[in-house]
């Protein structure tokens, strides 16, 4: 590969086109300003605060229009990025910052005090009366000379990043990708930019960036592109809706409760959302009935269903067009080039022909290296051949569209049948009185476990559990049938859009004793 991190944002951008916008104060980043930023901070990163290749970086923050800066400047001087969920607890966060090694955090000025017990160095995101006493990124790019730059060269199998996986369905694990990995995804970025000229884009970004969803898109990835990115700091429907009308967005990479909430949503028309030509879902299964409900309410917006995961530096698969998209619903697309795959029987690991489910094993250029200081896990994700077991059940048609039945270890254990929630949660969705749903196990003495529903409706419904019982029981085999039923406020998910199901079996737990 000829592209090189340490060249971000590449050169052949306009000087003067605009490459960020923060929705909320209106500022706008050049690309010629984002490229002297981030030589200032790589500048001041390494004379100033002496971090050089291999030092960790540890960066807590929301999204912000500093986000990228840091982003492409901690990877251009070879340092080594961690990012995490600023809504993290102290303890989590003290124990990434010991996992990973980092030696300096950078914060935004709201997470400073989670940051104390861990004893590293601190530069805060912006100025804050709060922290008068810290350095500020802002600070350190204005006093530091972009021509100073430091010229580090990464070599490939070099770490660029380790991402903790959210630990929806296990603990946590430090995901080390190299600048390889990276590399090969903003480059089949720019290749999948070019068939859908993005360049041309203005994309909104709401997705978070410490993810890798929105890392490789928004930190990383559109700016060799050249697009525009509106940056919305936190998501609110309302505020989006707003910014697609205001900035004229016609781009966003989404996640399904986005899609659930467009397509479910009761004041469509108030805002002109007539730019918007994409919207593309990702990091949590999209069911066919809710982007059927999309494709109905949005009919001139192109609805793009893809799959990633952390150990694959993100996207896997992507639908190059949209008659592609409409006519394998349900699906999320064709592999990406370079990757290589297989579907194997999830008990022998035998390779298993089209539309027979089993589990996902791939290999590409975008493989992590490894877990990080975790050697047992490592080898039981990625095997001697080099293929990297991703734990989903899946199948392949015939044309090689992939379909997500869902989570191997979500799958629910019923009377030795296999129920997928993911498939009884688009059931569910596809009732007109249901705005959200989540399908969790109960223990149950005698069937192993049975499928339990948590079922989000209009305040003024008046939906019962038996109903939603037997609207369930008229449409599915009756071993996946829902036992039981209760109503929430909200289903609670993770900030890439997963439903935190160990959350709602523990809230079930507790109500039962
Ligand atoms: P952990 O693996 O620790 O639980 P995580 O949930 O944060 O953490 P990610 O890398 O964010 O890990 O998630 C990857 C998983 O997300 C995939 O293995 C798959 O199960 C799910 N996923 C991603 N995209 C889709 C999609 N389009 N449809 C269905 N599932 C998806």
């Amino acid at each position: 590969a000829t592209l090189v991190l340490s060249q971000f944002p590449y050169p052949g951008q306009a000087d003067s086109k605009v490459a960020l916008i923060d929705s909320v104060t209106n500022s706008r980043v050049t690309y010629a300003k984002l490229r002297l930023s981030v030589k200032s901070l790589a500048s001041g990163l390494y004379h100033a605060l002496g971090i050089h290749k291999g030092d960790v970086v540890f960066l807590l923050s929301p999204n912000s229009i500093l986000y990228p800066t840091i982003c492409l400047a901690v990877l251009s001087i070879g340092a080594v990025l961690t990012t995490a969920n600023p809504l993290n607890t102290t303890s989590e966060i003290a124990k990434q910052v010991s996992d990973s090694g980092a030696i300096l955090a950078i914060s935004s000025p709201e997470e400073v005090k989670k940051l104390a017990s861990t004893g590293i160095p601190i530069l805060v995101t912006t100025c804050s009366p709060t922290n008068d006493n810290l350095l500020s990124v802002e600070e350190l790019i204005e006093g530091s000379d972009p021509s100073d730059a430091p010229q580090v060269r990464s070599i490939q199998s070099d770490t660029a990043a380790i991402l903790y996986s959210s630990g929806t369905t296990g603990v946590s694990k430090g995901v080390v990708l190299t600048h390889a990995n990276f590399i090969s995804i903003v480059t089949l970025l720019k290749w999948s930019a070019a068939v859908v000229s993005a360049s041309n884009d203005v994309f909104l970004c709401f997705i978070p960036m410490f993810h890798i969803y929105g890392l490789c898109f928004f930190g990383l990835g559109l700016f060799c592109v050249g697009s525009t990115i509106v940056l919305m700091p936190k998501f609110d429907f309302q505020g989006m809706l707003e910014a697609i009308e205001t900035h004229h967005v016609s781009n966003i990479p989404a996640v399904p409760p986005v899609i659930l909430g467009m397509a479910k949503s009761t004041n469509k028309s108030r805002y002109n959302i007539s730019s918007l030509r994409r919207v593309g879902s990702g990091a949590a299964p999209l069911s066919k009935e809710v982007s059927d409900l999309f494709r109905k309410w949005y009919p001139w917006v192109e609805l793009r269903e893809g799959y990633g995961l952390t150990e694959t530096c993100g996207a896997t698969s992507y639908f190059v067009s949209d008659d592609d998209a409409k006519q394998h619903l349900g699906s999320v697309g064709q592999l990406i080039p370079s990757f290589c795959a297989k579907v194997v029987d999830v008990e022998t690991g035998i390779l298993l022909p089209p539309y027979r489910e089993g589990e996902l094993w791939l290999k590409s250029p975008t493989v992590m290296k490894q877990y990080l200081g975790n050697v047992e896990a490592t080898a039981a994700t990625i095997d001697s051949e080099g293929w990297l077991h991703t734990g989903d059940l899946c199948y392949f048609d015939k044309d090689g569209f992939l379909y997500i039945v869902d989570r191997i270890k979500e799958l629910i254990k019923h009377n030795g049948y296999q129920v997928a929630p993911a498939e009884l949660e688009a059931v569910l969705l596809s009732h007109p009185q249901i705005l959200d749903a989540a399908v969790i196990p109960l223990e149950d003495e005698e069937a192993g476990q049975i499928p339990m529903a948590y079922v989000v409706r209009p305040a003024d419904s008046t939906l019962s559990e038996d109903q939603v019982i037997q609207f369930i029981a008229s449409q599915v085999a009756p071993y996946k049938k829902v036992r039981k039923v209760d109503f929430i406020n909200a289903i609670p998910r993770s900030t890439a859009g997963k439903i935190l199901r160990k959350q709602l079996m523990t809230q079930n737990r507790q109500q039962l004793t």
